[in-house]
């Protein structure tokens, strides 16, 4: 027999084994006859059903009115409500009344919560201290998991760090009367405590971001510390959870070198988890151990398979990042088997905990253990409290220890846990579905995982695929971003030749200064001065004649080269923005991300506008619609997106076949030239882009100018009207009618309801009004909250708001960085006066620092006539106003002269149907936050006086820089006509 056969029929022989010690059991979830087994069961075979269910359950704990409760059970279910519930009787006839409608609310909570208690050990450390008593006497170990809302501010992280201090005290003082069990309190390498707890490590931290490693490190160790002083005391043993991918590295870095800090060096009781679906885990395993023996001192690994599959891998895939996950189950089982092997085998140095539901699994462990003679001692099941209970019986009667994963806490916040474990057990993947559901054989069960045949490579579309932003979370790209804003520093102040072909500029040099510290010259360019837009236009209409008769293919290929070129100087571009405009790091790579976008996706829509058209099929007769370019086209751009919105509008125009005139905003002039630079390196010739810097003077002078048929602008409400106003009126020599396409402000809103989720909600209302310090034409400078959940939502806000990072954008933990300019400023600083005497001050944000800041600032109790409620401010300053119903917030949502962007955070499908009917605004975002379009999946642009002109982004944008004409020819000549 090989070595290998001979450890399959160990397992196997022990998998029978463990099957027989478990006998005649099965786990309580599919096992009670109370309501869960109905749900579950229709869950199991129904994925319609299992969406709704878990998410019903989810948003049900926030909700309080048991009325309600009823009405979105029927917005859930629908007629399925009755049977979900094991309401015998009809919900519809019960809600009927306001009697029968609280009690069936009342008793569809009490079923779900029925459930959350078979997860839950307890609402709080001493209501769950008997139950942990009552494992202990069964001979099992535990480890307190406290279960906590998402942590986004300080007081939170702080508030956290308090529990678990409380929790270890509580905890290590009622531990210490219980009577001794000597195979949970020693192990091969010494005694183990009694108390363990496991840390959720986003929670000790709103700033949790692997962008900032050393940021995160001691914004985390500051609150962790105080925990291992307590645990080393009590003592306890305390075990990192792994969380989302992204964060992955920076828990092992942070675990590494907090357990390295000459007071925590010592500590023998400290642990991680490790997620067997990584495929980085096996090397990030042998860093850990080659990190464990220069420590000296053992630490625990836990290693599961890992419990953030589905959202890691949507998330990864929704940003075009390879996954780091194993695509199928059975590789994650492959690698967690070849994990145990390296655990076990070092466990001179470490303590393995397993954790595992798996039959299979747990018989391999049980081997290899065998086959390297190991103590049982040596290591630890690790099942979940509430799961798998016939295998916890198993092990016991093996003689194994066993610990379970306990977690403790209020059931609301308890909800997004029961869903996680709730998905795990009901999944086609499940063990515990497949052996006391399906009741398959053993003989499968215990098969080796079987490798995959299909290729983990994610298929590529073959459409247009959006530029991915830079994952942060790897070292490269930080490094990347370090050291191009280490070169673009060393080229600041410099006057940068003019980009505007043979014409020779006679306007001002043109400073431009860097919002952080206004004493520093970023670049000086050379203005236009209004009298050189003649010879502008001239030179442009030169150039035309040849462009315009370029094929589609030969003007694409320059916007894709253009594309290719931004791509290789990707962190150099984003540095340029950070220093011209204060974006901070991820804000200036998506802007860079979003030209390239841009480009390609023109680019592509060209191919498809520009192929001349038949319209109807009838025979003698052929029908073509061609399309031509208008002619001189001037571009007048905003600052705030100073390389994506003039890519935009640019390669519009130029890829349509127009010569183009751009002006970059006079507070991004750098960044203009820079885009026109590629464009140019990339095949624009110089005659049909020049780029003339300037402020309103040269905007107002090309649109004037009566050869100049298309002007394209983005800016404020009132130029873009004066442009527009202006454009109708025809001057001498002019040969067209002026189109003018303009995109405007917004005064935009979110919506958060009373079954909004409020972590979600809080998070996406301060990434949309502080992104960019709020200098989003789609920023939310309005949330209206429901009445039943308004001073819970302002209080989270508050101090969630009051924890953001303000500071320089160069540093990659900066959350909110400067406004544009001292002008800027005053006028974001008016407002905040004005908001004074209009509204109640919650967040009055003050930045002590020079530069141009503005700390982000929040008003409550908004009348919706106010000023601060109706116009753009363009900074980091909301309004919050109450509403009374959902109806009543749509209203005051509409209530403005725009209609750009708007959002609602809502778990009741009737209110999110209505916002998609009455919400009228450009882009509408459901549950989640309302800036950040992407090019060809959500198009851009608004109406009323947000704009006028088709979306930026999609579809219908190239046809506005085109006229298009129909040619009808006769084909039937003397009776006669081609075959069609
Ligand atoms: P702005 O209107 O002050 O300036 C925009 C451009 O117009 C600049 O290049 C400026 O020099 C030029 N300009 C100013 N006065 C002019 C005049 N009288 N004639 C011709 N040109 C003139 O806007 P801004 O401060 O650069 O940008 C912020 C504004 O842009 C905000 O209102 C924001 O909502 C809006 N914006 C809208 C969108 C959108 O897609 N809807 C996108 C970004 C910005």
């Amino acid at each position: 027999m090989t070595v290998a056969s001979e450890l399959e029929s160990t397992v196997r022989q022990i998998g029978k084994e463990l099957a027989r010690l478990s006998g005649g059991q099965s786990p309580t979830l599919f096992e009670r006859r109370w309501w869960s087994q109905a749900a579950i069961n229709l869950a199991m075979h129904n994925l319609d059903f299992k969406t709704q269910l878990f998410r019903f359950i989810d948003m049900l704990p926030s909700v309080s009115d048991d009325q309600r409760v009823v009405a979105l059970a029927q917005e859930y279910f629908g007629s399925m409500a009755g049977q979900a519930f094991g309401l015998g009787w009809g919900l519809k006839a019960l809600a009927a009344t306001g009697v029968g409608a609280r009690l069936s609310g009342h008793a569809i909570r009490a079923q779900v919560e029925q459930m959350a208690r078979t997860f839950i050990a307890g609402s709080s450390v001493s209501d769950a201290t008997p139950v942990l008593k009552h494992l202990w006497t069964e001979g099992k170990a535990w480890s307190v998991d406290l279960l906590g809302e998402a942590t986004i501010s300080d007081q939170e992280a702080d508030r956290y760090r308090d529990r678990c201090v409380q929790a270890l005290e509580g905890l290590a003082q009622a531990a210490q009367a219980w009577e001794s069990a000597p195979l949970l309190e020693q192990d091969h390498l010494g005694p183990v405590p009694r108390v363990q707890l496991s840390l959720k490590i986003s929670a000790l931290s709103p700033q949790l971001d692997p962008i900032d490693p050393d940021g995160s490190f001691e914004s985390v160790a500051r609150r962790l510390r105080p925990i291992v002083d307590v645990a080393m005391r009590a003592p306890a043993s305390l075990i990192f959870d792994m969380e989302q991918a992204e964060t992955k590295d920076l828990l092992i870095a942070i675990f590494t070198r907090l357990f390295m800090e000459p007071a925590y060096r010592t500590f023998p009781h400290a642990g991680l988890a490790v997620q067997a679906y990584h495929r980085a885990t096996a090397q990030d395993v042998e860093t850990l151990l080659t990190w464990v023996r220069q420590r000296g001192v053992p630490v625990t690994l836990r290693l599961v398979k890992g419990a953030y599959w589905d959202s890691d891998t949507i998330r990864y895939r929704q940003r075009g990042w390879p996954v780091p996950l194993f695509e199928h189950k059975a590789d994650t089982d492959t690698n967690y088997e070849a994990l145990v092997r390296t655990l076990l085998e070092a466990s001179a140095v470490i303590r393995p905990a397993f954790g595992t539901h798996n039959l299979r699994t747990l018989a391999y462990i049980e081997a290899v253990a065998h086959e390297l003679n190991l103590s049982p001692s040596t290591w630890e099941y690790q099942m979940i409290f509430g799961m798998a209970e016939p295998f916890q019986e198993a092990v016991l009667r093996r003689g194994r220890r066993l610990r379970l994963y306990t977690p403790v806490g209020e059931l609301l916040p308890g909800m997004a846990y029961l869903v996680r474990r709730l998905l795990e057990n009901t999944s086609n993947e499940s063990f515990l579905r497949k052996e006391f559901v399906e009741s398959q054989s053993l003989t499968t069960l215990l098969a080796p995982p079987a490798a995959s045949s299909c290729s983990d490579a994610i298929p590529v579309a073959s459409a247009f695929c959006n530029e991915p932003f830079r994952d942060f979370s790897r070292p490269e790209a930080r490094l990347a971003m370090q050291d191009a804003i280490a070169h673009v520093k060393q080229q600041l102040g410099r006057t940068r030749p003019s980009v505007a072909g043979a014409l020779t500029l006679t306007g001002p040099p043109m400073p431009s200064y860097n919002p952080s510290r206004p004493e520093e010259i970023v670049g000086v360019v050379t203005a236009a001065a209004a009298a050189d837009v003649e010879k502008a236009i001239r030179l442009a209409a030169h150039g035309w004649t040849a462009w315009r008769t370029l094929s589609a293919e030969r003007r694409v290929a320059v916007l894709r080269a253009a594309a290719a070129l931004m791509r290789s100087r990707r962190e150099t571009l984003a540095a340029w923005e950070m220093l011209e405009c204060g974006k901070p790091w991820r804000e200036a790579d998506a802007d860079v991300a979003e030209a390239i976008d841009f480009l390609e996706f023109y680019g592509d829509e060209w191919l498809r506008v520009s192929t001349p058209k038949r319209l109807g099929q009838v025979p003698g007769e052929l029908n073509h619609r061609l399309v031509e370019p208008r002619g001189i086209t001037a571009v007048i751009a905003p600052w705030n997106f100073p390389l994506a919105i003039p890519a935009g509008m640019v390669s519009a125009a130029l890829v349509t076949g127009n010569p183009v005139l751009f002006k970059p905003s006079e507070r991004s002039p750098v960044t203009g030239q820079l885009l026109v630079e590629i464009l140019l390196e990339a095949g624009v010739p110089q005659t049909v882009l020049l780029c003339l810097p300037g402020g309103p003077d040269i905007g107002r002078a090309l649109a004037q100018h009566p050869e100049v048929v298309t002007i394209v602008f983005t800016g404020s409400k009132h130029v873009g009207l004066e442009l527009l106003s202006r454009a109708s009126l025809v001057a001498p020599g002019q040969r067209m009618v002026k189109r003018v396409i303009a995109e405007m402000g917004g005064k935009n809103a979110i919506i958060i309801d009373e079954t909004a989720d409020l972590d979600e909600a809080v998070a996406g209302v301060i990434a949309s009004s502080t992104g960019y310090s709020g200098q989003k034409c789609s920023a939310c400078s309005r949330a209206i909250v429901h009445g039943a959940v308004y001073d819970l939502f302002l209080s989270r806000l508050r101090e969630a708001i009051g924890s953001l990072r303000v500071g320089n954008p160069e540093e990659p933990g900066t959350q909110v960085g400067p406004v544009i300019d001292a002008r800027a400023q005053e006028r974001i600083l008016n407002y905040i006066k004005l908001g004074s005497q209009e509204a109640r001050v919650v967040v009055e944000g003050r930045v002590a620092q020079p530069g141009w800041y503005v700390g982000p600032t929040v008003f409550a109790d908004v009348a919706p006539t106010a000023r601060i409620a109706q116009e753009e401010i363009f900074g980091p300053v909301l309004a919050v106003l109450k509403a009374d119903s959902f109806e009543a917030a749509l209203d005051l949502a509409n209530a403005t002269e725009y209609a750009l962007t708007g959002g609602v955070y809502s778990r009741s499908p009737a209110n999110l149907d209505l916002a998609r009917q009455r919400f009228d605004v450009g882009n509408l975002y459901l549950n989640r936050p309302i800036t950040g379009a992407l090019v060809h999946r959500q198009p851009f642009g608004g109406h009323r006086f947000s704009g006028v002109g088709a979306k930026a982004g999609g579809e219908d944008y190239l046809m506005q820089f085109v006229i298009s004409r129909v040619v009808s020819e006769q084909t039937l000549r003397r009776g006669f006509a081609p075959a069609e």
